[in-house]
């Protein structure tokens, strides 16, 4: 069994997974089997085992405890020229950058996130020429009074978002990661699929590591580009995939216990 869905299996409602009132009734004992696989996994692979249950759960408590051990991972694995440039503020950088790997991690299809052209406002300010007053013409047709125009700043319905202020962050596979392969399903006369190029089998598209960017500028105002993309970037993304190895290690544990 995945552990993801042993962990919504308690948690139908991003309820607390040590609720084990939910574990009650005819399914009790199946309930109780696993709680005790969920506890052996814990012992076995607390990082991952928080991760998961931070991302199914939606529990603060279970996020802080994640982040916390993205942190100590960060502080082990910094490489040099980023520990240099980080000099004094490196405990800051490094806990930024922990939390920001955290949530990209824990995107899905169905996350909902702030639309970054307008901020989340739904509006947006561009500047338009309004007229302020129309003119005046006689009887005889001549322009007594020119229409007087003026450049005014004027909020508009956001194109991004339609106005919503979040756009989804669903892939256009629709969120299933699969899209159907032509040349392949002609061939063999049968639907073939193949993971999606787009999203990489995910089924949502990663947020680009300009967050992480500007936060890490914000901290180190000297910060270069190629600083960012040779040092800072790899080592952002390095974090994010740790999140992912340590589910899959609670995943690998989780399966075996529950065999
Ligand atoms: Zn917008
Ligand atoms: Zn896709």
């Amino acid at each position: 069994m995945k552990l993801e869905s042993a962990l919504k299996y308690f948690n139908p409602k991003s309820q607390s997974i040590t609720d084990s009132s939910r574990a009650t009734g005819s399914e009790s004992l199946t309930g109780t089997d696993l709680m005790g696989a969920i506890g052996f996994c814990q012992s076995k692979s607390p990082f991952g085992i928080s991760a998961v249950m931070a991302k199914t759960g939606n529990s603060e408590h279970d996020a802080v405890r994640t982040v916390q051990q993205l942190m100590q991972y960060a502080n082990r694995s910094a490489p040099k020229l980023l520990r240099k440039a980080a000099g004094a503020k490196l405990g800051r950088c490094l806990a930024v950058l922990s939390k920001l790997a955290f949530d990209e991690y824990a995107r899905s299809a169905s996350t909902m996130e702030e639309c970054h052209l307008c901020n989340g406002v739904g509006l947006i300010e561009v500047e338009r020429e309004v007229v302020r007053y129309a003119g005046h013409i006689n009887m005889s047709g001549d322009e007594v009074i020119p229409p007087r125009m003026a450049k005014e700043l004027v909020r508009e319905k956001c194109i991004h978002c339609n106005g919503k202020g979040h756009v989804s962050a669903r892939c256009r596979c629709n969120g299933t990661g699969r899209v159907r392969d032509l040349e392949a399903s002609r061939k063999a006369c049968a639907p073939v699929d193949h993971d999606c190029e787009r999203c990489s089998g995910r089924g949502f598209k990663r947020s680009p590591s300009s967050a992480a960017h500007r936060a890490i500028n914000a901290l180190l105002p000297d910060l270069t580009q190629s600083s960012w993309s040779r040092n800072w970037k790899p080592f952002f993304e390095s974090l994010v995939t740790k999140c992912e190895i340590e589910e899959s290690h609670a995943d690998a544990v989780f399966r075996k216990a529950t065999k």
